[in-house]
């Protein structure tokens, strides 16, 4: 295994020790003298320079078939640089190719558009892009991860595999064994899905929540962190097939609970990204959406505005504008209207709650007023909505009443209802989809460049 990583070298003092590195040529520059090696190994944005004095044979004999893409290994020592890009560089006194020199590299030092860069996800990741991307979403999962253990939350793995769509959130990808040429039917000429592996009919699961509930009502504070699927059949810059999603499900915990544990939550995963990720983030600030880093500092400083439903809806009526959709109580807010609320009238997050009940599932906590449910999404500047939570109806029989009303098959909820009758407790929960919180960090555009291998409607190539 590789001891030394260019990350660590380019933060050493240029004292002439020797070293040795591995990665892959980003560039090659040859004058009369010397040659350039610009070489990355993912460990940092930066890439090591490599300089090789023709003045050594065997160096000079290899400098034709060194070329973007190839991977090598260097030795060299650490010496002080004259180019004024970087402090140091590395002197080189062996190189060697480990595989062979690439002619038709499909990089080159051009900038590729993130539609052709998504043709050869393979390579992909030697971009400083998605070099940055990776690093950045892989500090967003352990600051996730930090945020919960710190608070003793317990991290349960919920199944993949569900038949239940609990939620009606979206369409779902049915699993399946039933021979697709010979489907065996019952009598009236419905799939019989008895005969299918689990008995039932069965699907890739839109959520995690249910389950949740289940071990927070025993461990009284847990969350679930994993991938989450739905046939999402539209071509939008925001969904996917399959993305990850994080859902913290708190037992003796209310809509107020609720709302400020995902504040303190969104500002620490935020901050951490900050702190441990601050080359990359300049790299976006710089690249792909100027001004993004400031406006993260300035969500940090900022109380998150805390509206109703109906108080969102008074401020869109009475704006001095017209939206595509006309904004009514009982209508979901659209995206325009989450930017106008975020961006122009309170210039920060804002957390809506007491949605109509129509609008939201079954199992959020029915309010006195017998119209709205203790919903709470929360809103941010550029994006919309980034996280959905509830606090949870905690009575049975409130619970079957709307089942009922909704049109859901109860038999399907028995243990989802079961809860209710032993211990019941109020308890409260939310989602975060991890891509959409990378987007909103990072200012990416397409959510299909913020997950290493996207899955969407006629994607799935690597
Ligand atoms: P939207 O209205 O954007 O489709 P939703 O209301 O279906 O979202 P929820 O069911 O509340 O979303 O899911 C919780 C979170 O999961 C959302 O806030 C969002 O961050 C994320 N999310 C939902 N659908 C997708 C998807 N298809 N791809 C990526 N992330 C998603
Ligand atoms: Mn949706």
């Amino acid at each position: 295994m590789n001891e030394q990583r260019i990350k660590e070298i380019l933060n050493m003092e240029p004292d002439h020790r020797y070293v040795e590195i591995h990665g892959w040529i980003r560039t090659v520059r040859t004058s009369k003298n010397v040659t350039f090696l610009e070489v990355n190994d993912g460990s940092c944005l930066k890439n090591l320079q490599v300089v090789l004095d023709h003045q050594r044979k065997e160096l000079a004999d290899l400098v034709p078939s060194l070329r973007t893409g190839a991977s090598v290994s260097v030795q060299g020592d650490i010496a002080p640089s004259l180019g004024k890009n970087q402090k140091l560089e590395l002197n080189a006194t062996a190189v060697a190719l480990i595989g062979p020199s690439p002619e038709d590299y499909p990089l080159q030092k051009k900038r590729h558009s993130f539609e052709f860069l998504r043709e050869i996800a393979h390579l992909r990741p030697r971009t400083n892009t998605f070099g940055a991307v990776a690093r950045v979403r892989n500090a967003v999962c352990y600051g996730i991860h930090s945020f919960f253990q710190e608070r003793g939350f317990i991290y349960v793995h919920t199944p993949i595999i569900s038949s239940n769509d609990c939620e009606g959130a979206g369409e779902t990808f049915q699993v399946t064994t039933l021979p697709l040429k010979d489907i065996p039917v019952k009598e009236n000429g419905e799939v019989d899905f008895t005969k299918d592996f689990f008995g039932k009919k069965a699907s890739l699961t839109v959520s995690g929540q249910l389950e949740g509930e289940v071990y927070a009502l025993a461990l009284t504070n847990v969350y679930t962190f994993g991938p989450t699927f739905r046939a999402e059949n539209s071509n939008t810059s925001r969904h996917l097939a399959e993305f990850w999603m994080v859902e913290p499900e708190m037992a003796f915990c209310d809509i107020h609970g609720n709302m400020d544990l995902a504040e303190e939550f969104l500002k620490h995963i935020i901050s951490y990204v900050l702190d441990h990720c601050t080359e990359d983030m300049n790299f976006f600030d710089t690249w792909v959406e100027k001004g993004v880093t400031a406006s993260l500092h300035h969500v940090l400083d900022a109380d998150f505005a805390r509206i109703t439903y109906d108080e969102a809806v008074d401020h869109l009526e009475k704006a001095d504008r017209s939206f595509e959709f006309k904004p009514f109580w009982g209508a979901d807010l659209q995206s325009e209207h989450e930017k106008y609320l975020t961006e122009e009238v309170f210039r920060k997050p804002v957390i809506v709650t007491g949605y109509p009940k129509e609008i939201k599932a079954f199992y959020m906590k029915q309010n006195d007023d017998g119209r709205t449910v203790a919903a709470m999404d929360i809103l941010v500047p550029r994006l919309g909505e980034i996280i959905g939570g509830s606090e949870r109806e905690s009575d049975r029989t409130k619970l079957e009443t709307r089942i009922k009303e909704m049109g859901l098959p109860k038999e399907d909820y028995w243990w989802y209802l079961d809860l209710r009758s032993y211990g019941t407790v109020p308890h409260a929960g939310f989602g975060l989809g991890l891509e959409r919180f990378i987007q909103y960090i990072t200012g990416m555009q397409n959510i299909r460049d913020v997950i290493p291998f996207p899955r969407a409607v006629n994607t799935a190539e690597f």
